[in-house]
């Protein structure tokens, strides 16, 4: 049974996520502050968070980069200010999904289901190790996040800031297709001034690096007219 973490301060809102989540099964722990869910996402396994952005103690945006600095489990961030989705996306902490309140219950445990099947899909494929964080691993790709450094075939490249977390947001969500928009707002500042072009510059620099052979890319392929995929 999948185990989920609920972190939400408004009590009424936290059992009707609760309720729903245990009529479909799930086991469902809930905890009302900010603190006391980072502590409960440390000390015990979960298989998903439900995280609401505003809460007393630390707020969802802390509660999440810490959450992430050990652990790759779905994180559904919920906020009541539609504004708020822009700002998680831009500060790429690493939320899976975002929800703006109110919300139906039956949305939640949809996306609930959607994203536990993800998750599991890639930690069976390989791509996500459950335990560390730290190295996406895909064929002879090898992306350490921590160092920030970049391997093809055990050979170190170097890759700049933007290509590289460029990179690693690709290799994060194979096989989604992205247009060059949403990789440009979510990897470059979303106050930056700029243009798609960018996004074409560095995934063609990014393929100079890691493609054996450009025309016929073995990770970043070229879906023509919409953006760009990691094959997994
Ligand atoms: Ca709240």
């Amino acid at each position: 049974m999948s185990k989920i973490l609920i972190i939400e301060d408004e009590t009424d809102i936290a059992d009707l996520e609760k309720d729903y989540l245990e009529l479909s099964d799930f086991e469902v722990a809930v905890c009302n502050t900010g603190l006391s869910g980072l502590q409960k996402a440390q000390s015990e396994s979960f298989d998903l968070i439900v995280l609401d952005l505003m809460l007393p103690e630390m707020d969802g945006f802390e509660v999440c980069r810490q959450v992430r600095q050990t652990q790759n489990i779905p994180i559904i961030m919920v906020s009541a200010k539609k504004d708020d989705i822009d700002k998680i996306r831009g500060l790429g902490l690493g939320a899976d999904d975002y929800m703006t309140k109110p919300f139906s219950p039956s949305e939640l445990v949809a996306r609930v289901k959607a994203h536990l099947s993800r998750y599991e899909r890639l930690v069976g494929a390989g791509v996500i190790n459950k335990s560390e964080n730290d190295t996406v691993e895909i064929r002879g790709l090898r992306i350490d996040k921590t160092a920030r450094r970049v391997f093809i075939e055990g050979e170190e490249k170097i890759f700049t800031t933007k290509e590289f977390d460029l990179l690693t947001f690709l290799a994060e969500n194979p096989n989604h297709v992205f247009t060059k928009e949403e990789l440009f707002r979510e990897i470059w500042d979303m106050e930056s001034i700029g243009d798609i072009a960018t996004v074409t510059v560095h995934i063609k620099k990014i393929r100079e690096k890691i493609e054996k052979d450009n025309s016929k890319p073995d990770y970043i392929e070229t879906i023509w007219g919409v953006g760009y995929r990691f094959k997994v």
